[in-house]
């Protein structure tokens, strides 16, 4: 670039200081590498000067806010620079206006549960370490979608950082294609984000969570009465099911109702009636703790996690339901897990092209995971997710582009169906020489 002067400002740990140790650990221990550097930025002019430095330096450079990235080199780099905005976890709520501006090193929990003890709801997920930063760009997804959309349907307006290290505002307005292309197009390929405005919603006072459990043996009769009714349900009702590897056993529905006890009650029936449940909780509570009950403390994960994940537009059938089932009595892992979620109400009003998540219309989103310890299994548990992955095809559709797999080579397609081209245009007019790259980044248009 024929200059060579910007410095590193921020809080900078380069391989040897103190506190190296600690910023090399990640949510999923199968991610961790070794950076040259890390700049834990305070402010936007940090992760200009960053990325000016790793340019000027031709040195690989990510951006990361709250280290839960599911697979390799996404949010670190070995011998790069990796920015992180987990400092930047400031957030100021306008509730007048009903709009809260959001630094991205927050994490949604600690975000969700203040807005609530001030009487506003957002979405959140089923772990509250999730960093906004990341979760944001790809849709970001919990139990109120089907209420209030996903997290990047409710984005109005972002700060980010260009590759060139310019500071640049994105929203309907300004920059629109970006601002479009951020809603959806997945984290560390457009702009390093430095803040966030959230359209957010006035909270119910009391909200009704409840969670069933199941035999692991009665997991085919509970999925199919699950599937068979939570897709098409009062779109007020937001509902997971996990089933874990036999060795652990665990089989449950969960979620979260904008509505009574009672009115509830009547709508679960059908699968309060199937099998024989072991335990069942339906418990109407302030809306504060609803956040508490389905989001408890998560803390950094001791095994290795590798994850695929996909829709389906179909009810499955004995085919995919058997896959699921195999996969899960042969898992070694006690993480290792198979999850659903029901889909549509808001997620399904917004049109495919409207911002750059494309997957709205499926009845469900699934994801699966092997997990381990010893390295030695690490080769078969990589394989038994891929063996997954290649036997749904016939049933599935899609990728979420926040639960990415490395395997999928046509991961445009699967991550942003037909919108793909445009994310490619996008990247053309703001990054042209791809600085902002990872294994899973959209590349810029020809
Ligand atoms: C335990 C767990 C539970 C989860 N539950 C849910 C869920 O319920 N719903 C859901 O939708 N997803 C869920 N996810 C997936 C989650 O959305 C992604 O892992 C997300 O990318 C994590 O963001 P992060 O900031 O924590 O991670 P990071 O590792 O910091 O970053 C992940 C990606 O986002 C990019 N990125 C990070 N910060 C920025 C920024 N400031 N600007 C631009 N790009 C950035 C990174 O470059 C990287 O590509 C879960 C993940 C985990 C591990």
């Amino acid at each position: 670039m024929g200059f060579n002067n910007t410095q590193l400002t921020g809080r900078v740990i380069y391989q040897g200081d103190p506190g190296y140790d600690e910023a090399v650990l990640n949510w999923n221990p199968y991610v961790n590498t070794l950076p040259l550097v890390f700049v834990f930025a305070q402010n936007a002019c940090d992760v200009s000067n960053a990325i000016k430095w790793a340019r000027e330096n031709d040195v690989p450079l990510r951006i990361r806010s709250g280290r839960h990235a599911l697979d390799k080199d996404l949010s670190v780099v070995k011998g790069g620079i990796v920015i992180d905005t987990g400092d930047m976890n400031q957030f100021h709520l306008d509730k007048r206006k009903h709009i809260a501006t959001v630094q991205p090193g927050i994490r949604v929990g600690p975000l969700v549960k203040a807005l609530a003890r001030e009487g506003f709801m957002a979405v959140f997920g089923d772990s509250p370490s999730v960093g906004i930063g990341g979760i944001t760009t790809g849709g970001g997804f919990g139990v109120l979608s089907r209420s209030i959309g996903l997290i990047s349907d409710n984005l109005l307006a972002l700060e980010t950082v260009d590759a060139q290290g310019n500071i640049l505002k994105a929203n309907p307005a300004c920059n629109k294609d970006l601002f479009w292309a951020s809603r959806g197009g997945g984290g560390g390929t457009f702009g390093y984000n430095t803040e966030y405005t959230f359209k957010v919603h006035r909270a119910p006072e009391t909200a009704t969570v409840f969670d069933i459990v199941w035999p692991w043996e009665q997991l085919e009769t509970a999925f199919r009465a699950w599937q068979n009714l939570m897709p098409f349900v009062d779109e007020r009702l937001g509902s997971y099911m996990e089933i874990l590897s036999k060795v652990n056993g665990l089989c449950h529905v969960s979620g979260l109702f904008l509505g009574s006890r009672p009115e509830l009650t009547q709508i679960l029936q059908p699968l309060l009636n199937a099998g024989t449940p072991t335990n069942v909780v339906i418990e109407t509570l302030f809306y504060p703790d609803c956040i508490d009950f389905l989001d408890p403390p998560d803390p950094i994960a001791d095994q290795n996690f590798k994850f695929s994940s996909a829709w389906s537009k179909n009810l499955w059938q004995d085919e995919p339901i058997s896959i699921m089932k195999q996969f899960l009595e042969e898992a070694p892992g006690t993480e290792s897990n198979f999850y659903f979620t029901n889909w549509g109400g808001a997620i399904s009003r917004v049109p495919k092209d409207k911002t750059a998540f494309y997957w709205r219309s499926p009845l469900f989103y699934t994801e699966w995971n092997a997990t381990w310890i010893d390295p030695s299994e690490e080769a078969s548990s990589l394989a038994s997710v891929e063996s997954v992955r290649q036997q749904l095809k016939p049933y599935v559709v899609g990728s979420y582009v926040n639960v990415p797999d490395e395997n999928i080579e046509n991961f445009g397609s699967a991550y942003w169906g037909t919108n793909f081209a445009r994310l490619q245009r996008v990247k053309a007019k703001y990054d042209p020489e791809n600085i902002f790259n990872h294994p899973q980044s959209v590349p810029p248009s020809c």
